[in-house]
């Protein structure tokens, strides 16, 4: 245990746009003696499971990260479920992104599934304003589909979107199962990544065994930390996309740490999030410029942290959650 106690800061802050449910995100800022870390588990999620992320803020607040091999880390935008016109305005805006992500299979805000037509024109949309941007088959396009197709619908579907993509970068999480993804990944010549099915440390290599996926994405805070998503991708041996879990700045910067550590990234990764949220834990946060983000440590700054504090209510639910699942580490370890 730290001779002192260790500073702390719950943060809160609205979200841009409604994103899995949820309207706004908070978290608790750690500080180490090598910087900030951030725990921030979704509220679904219990003890046992969030404990693992909290070993994530533990190794960036009291360790270095590991070595950089890339002083800037590619990133994609993404694209929700938006008509094309708002598509292109998104590409447009997104710091210099090559790479788009674009949201297919999703629900929308009236509760209809949008139909296929309408996910075709998007793609379209977003081809035409990358190839204005970056020249002719330059950028490239991803779908993300969520887990919302059965296998039927995604061997319909894929070749229609890689069609209207000129060529997909790779279709994510095209079903919900293991199983479906291995499916799908035998029917269409799309590489299928997997992004739901790994959430926790024992889910990529299941993803592997069952020859599920081309492309695996890791998330530092549900893995557990820099190193040990850095030994999952090793173990695993596929290209690997790091994601963010909707973190501040201060968490975005682990997963820019992991990816600038990676001896491969062939993929843009999906850390550039901070745009997600209103309001963010420092005046500098981590925004793409010509598409990629810079690789460096953030910490919170003090008058950022005053407009993103969190009512009292929510801060000692917190430091409540912190204290339990420091105590969960620290029996674990001891
Ligand atoms: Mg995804």
């Amino acid at each position: 245990m730290p001779a002192t106690p260790r500073r702390r800061y719950v943060w809160s802050a609205p979200l841009r746009t409604p994103f899995r449910g949820l309207t706004s995100r908070d978290g608790l800022l750690l500080a180490g003696e090598a910087g900030w870390g951030e725990l921030s588990p979704f509220w679904e999620y219990d003890d046992a499971e969030s404990a693992t992320w909290l070993r994530a803020a533990r190794e960036a607040a009291d360790l270095d990260f590991p070595p950089p091999v890339r002083d800037a880390v590619p990133v994609n935008v993404t694209v929700p479920a938006v008509d094309p016109e708002r598509a292109r305005e998104i590409v447009l805006a997104s710091g210099g992104c090559r790479t788009a992500k674009v949201k297919v299979g999703q629900r929308l805000p009236d509760g209809s599934v949008e139909p296929v037509e309408a996910e075709l024109r998007r793609v379209e949309a977003v081809r035409a304003v990358l190839d204005t941007l970056h020249g002719p088959a330059v950028g490239r396009i991803r779908v993300d589909v969520n887990g919302t197709w059965d296998v039927d619908a995604a061997r319909r579907r894929i070749p229609l979107l890689d069609r209207a993509a000129g060529g997909l970068e790779y279709v994510e999480q095209p079903c919900a199962t293991v199983e479906e993804l291995a499916a799908v990944r035998r029917a269409v010549d799309v590489p299928v990544a997997a992004d739901e099915s790994i959430r926790r440390a024992e889910d990529p290599l299941r993803v592997v065994r069952a020859e599920a996926a081309d492309v695996v994405v890791l998330k530092v805070q549900p893995l557990g930390g820099v190193r040990a998503c850095l030994d999952l991708a090793e173990q695993v041996g596929l290209p690997v996309v790091v994601s963010s879990a909707l973190e501040s700045s201060v968490g975005l910067a682990a997963g820019v740490a992991l990816a600038a550590a990676l001896p491969e990234l062939p993929h843009a990764c999906g850390l550039a999030t901070s745009q997600l949220l209103t309001r963010d834990v420092t005046d500098e946060p981590l925004r793409p410029v010509d598409g990629a983000l810079p690789v460096r440590r953030v910490a919170p700054d003090a008058g950022a942290l005053a407009a993103v504090a969190a009512p009292p209510e929510l801060e000692q639910r917190w430091l409540d959650r912190h204290d339990r699942l420091a105590a969960l580490l620290d029996g674990a370890d001891a």
